[in-house]
């Protein structure tokens, strides 16, 4: 099967014949039809993420259709499946408490074992999948592997956002931008900071309130006048200093802090200012993934909602591409994520 290989640190990913994965006992083969390519990628890339080595398969956003079932899978081939990017053992103390996104027994196609940029892709642990909503697209679907359920969880599973509550989102990639549209269709008050005017002018359109160019002053007192004493809830959806110490400074007394972008590499040791969190009694949360069990939470939303998610998806490109996806990352992107649709060229 073709798959993009990573075999040098910031170079072009090598596309390359490999044997299709073998099916796990208690998982699926998938004939991938998407794959997302995300900042978390970009890190594996770059030599940055601490699991990632040469040789990996990169691609953790996938969604695919069963070619081959494992006897205790519980699926069937033909079936048109969803994985979250990190695949629970589903019988630690952590995952029967529901807290999967703890387990310390995680499998983690992309980063560990081989990922979807790829026409095939082995899951384990076929537990944790979920099946494609009817009509939902698997371009779409992507997404839901990771930076939607990420945004979900962090507003829902851990900040506890209510309707009516200022939320601001520091960073508007894929995940700040899915946190923008879920906020807003919950009633939250969205605030949207980042440096790019074409992804500010978008998080208007997803429904942002206020979207702020974060290099055009001070970012948290901008926030704190326009919400009147600061934002309840303030994500950083980036993983790097300059904007969790703005996503810390702009919340009110009694803010809640969501930590959802990576801090890894030369931002895994951050500067904060703990005054703000003494004096203000914030509370600060890191949150990664979602646990599988609350898709049908997310699903649900979607569909009272009628929330279209598709202007999240800024292009289809092919299996190729990647590379220059993953080298665009290295300054700021345009609005909108790239997914892999075509395996093939
Ligand atoms: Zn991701
Ligand atoms: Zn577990």
């Amino acid at each position: 099967m073709r798959a993009a290989v990573l075999r040098a640190y910031g170079e072009d990913l090598a596309i390359e014949e490999v044997p299709r994965p073998a099916c796990p006992e208690d998982g699926v083969v998938l004939k991938v039809l998407a794959c997302g390519v995300c900042r978390s990628d970009w890190h594996g890339w770059r030599g940055e993420h601490p699991r990632v080595r040469p040789g990996q398969i990169p691609g953790h956003e996938y969604c695919g259709i069963v070619e081959e079932a494992g006897p205790r899978s519980g699926w069937k081939p033909g079936d048109r499946v969803i994985a979250p990017f990190l695949l629970a053992c589903g019988n630690c103390p952590s995952c029967r408490e529901g807290n999967q996104t703890v387990c310390p027994d995680q499998r983690l196609p992309g980063f560990v074992e081989p990922g979807a940029f790829a026409e095939y892709v082995a899951v384990p642990l076929a537990h944790n999948l979920t099946r494609l909503p009817e009509g939902m697209s698997p371009t779409l679907a992507a997404g839901m592997g990771c930076r939607v359920t990420t945004a979900w969880h962090a507003l829902t599973g851990r900040a506890q956002v209510r309707p009516g509550e200022w939320v601001a989102v520091h960073g508007t990639g894929g995940v700040g931008m899915a946190a923008v549209a879920l906020g807003h269709a919950m009633g939250a008050r969205m605030i949207a900071v980042d440096i790019v005017p074409e992804k500010l002018e978008m998080a208007r359109r997803m429904g942002a309130e206020a979207a702020l160019d974060a290099g055009a002053g001070d970012v948290a007192q901008a926030i704190r006048d326009i919400t009147g004493g600061g934002a309840h809830v303030s994500l950083e959806a980036l993983g790097i200093e300059a904007t969790a110490r703005a996503s810390i400074a702009c919340l009110r007394p009694l803010g809640r802090h969501v930590q959802v972008g990576m801090p890894v590499g030369s931002t895994a040791d951050m500067t904060l200012p703990m005054n703000l969190v003494y004096t203000g009694q914030l509370a600060l949360y890191g949150t990664r993934g979602m646990p599988s069990w609350r898709y049908p939470s997310l699903f649900a939303f979607l569909e009272t909602t009628g929330l279209d998610l598709m202007p999240l998806i800024g292009r289809e490109i092919p299996l190729s591409a990647a590379s220059a996806a993953l080298r665009a990352m290295n300054g700021p992107t345009p609005p909108g994520v790239d997914v892999i649709t075509d395996f093939t060229a």
